[in-house]
């Protein structure tokens, strides 16, 4: 037996008796494991529990998820990011709706098919939900199977998670399927740790594991190099108007389409060099945007690291005597609960609150 076949009945009984209590693996309901494996990409578990029982709460099925309306949507989604995921959610729980009779389809082609739904959602969901030999290869996934088996192929080339799905495969054994999918996710999430040393010693692999045996697990997996992020400098307007703060809407496309930001202008680098100036300048902006500014209450900054572009934001909270059309003018109440303002403005938010 290979090191590989060896892998399901190493990692099962282990998994049986450590598996973390998740919200989502109450049952094995698509609809429930669907959203669960959209949000947790690109955020942890911690994040995404409050994230999903509030989710399911306002909307409990994939027939209400089609209907919501897209504020609503958002704003469920407010601060997970990447709100592609949730649009796309929407459009395939209305395919599910109009092509499938509102029943989750059980065919992995089918699943496949919905927006939003990559190989490795597919696989999990065919897996958990079906019992389907679909194994779902992500960067977990990929960092105990590199490490395990030494293996130095690129893992963001698409060929070497297709290769590593291929070789999983044969492993799936029926009433077994969504065990040993979960499985491998919990060794990358919990043991094989994606930053920093590996919790060998608690491996129920660490008999068979080449990375352990030659301490190489730093050389595994493989990735191409990171490539430098664009900086972005721009200036924050918080224009305040008795209780009523200034908010526009996005664009429809690109980075954090359709969401609700604080007026704000790209400005060049050494803008942020002399603060007096940078602070006159946002008055001027705001007097030029028709919002009469009588005061400048605070100036702040963040910066906001988006996975390609980095924001680099001064924020300034400024009193004015008008509102002109051209914002929408909300309360900190409307705010709060109809509005998605994206992370990378909650800061501003935040401290315009506190003053
Ligand atoms: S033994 Fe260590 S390197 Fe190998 S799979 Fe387990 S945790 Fe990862």
């Amino acid at each position: 037996m290979t090191p590989l076949e060896r892998l399901p009945a190493l990692l099962l009984p282990w998994y049986e008796k450590n598996r973390r209590d998740l919200p989502w693996r109450q049952d094995r309901d698509p609809y429930h494991v669907w959203l669960s494996e959209i949000m947790l990409q690109q955020t942890r578990v911690e994040a995404v529990i409050g994230y999903y029982n509030r989710f399911l709460s306002a909307l409990p099925t994939i027939e209400a998820l089609a209907n919501a309306d897209e504020e609503t949507l958002l704003k469920l989604w407010e601060g997970l990011g990447y709100y592609n995921r949730a649009r796309n959610l929407q459009k395939a729980a209305q395919v599910i709706m109009t092509q499938h009779g509102g029943v989750f389809p059980r065919d992995i082609d089918a699943i496949r098919a919905l927006p939003g739904i990559g190989p490795y959602t597919a696989g999990a969901i065919g897996s958990i939900c079906f019992d389907l030999p679909t194994p779902a290869v992500d960067g977990n996934v990929l960092r105990v199977y590199t490490r395990y088996l030494e293996d130095g192929a690129n893992i963001d080339k698409q060929q070497t998670k297709n290769a590593v799905a291929d070789a999983l495969r044969p492993l799936y054994r029926p009433h077994l399927c969504g065990a040993l999918t979960q499985a491998l996710m919990e060794l990358g999430a919990c043991v094989c740790l994606p930053n920093g040393t590996p919790l060998c010693a608690d491996c129920p692999l660490k008999e068979d594991c080449l990375a352990r045996r030659h301490d190489s697990w730093a050389q595994f997996p493989v990735r191409d190099p990171k490539k430098a992020r664009k900086i972005l400098f721009k200036t924050v307007l918080i224009l305040r108007c008795g209780d009523r703060y200034a908010v526009c809407k996005r664009g429809r496309t690109g980075l954090l389409a359709s969401l609700w930001e604080f007026p704000n202008v790209d400005v060049p680098p050494t803008h942020q060099c002399d603060p007096d100036t940078a602070a006159q300048q946002a008055l001027t902006c705001a007097t030029d945007l028709g919002a009469a500014p009588t005061d400048l209450l605070l100036q702040t900054g963040y910066t906001h690291i988006f996975t390609h572009v980095e924001w680099h934001m001064t924020g300034y909270l400024i009193l004015c005597r008008k509102m002109p059309d051209s914002f929408l003018w909300v309360t900190k109440e409307q705010l709060e609960t109809d509005y998605a303002l994206p992370s990378a403005f909650r800061p501003f938010w935040e401290l315009a609150n506190e003053n």
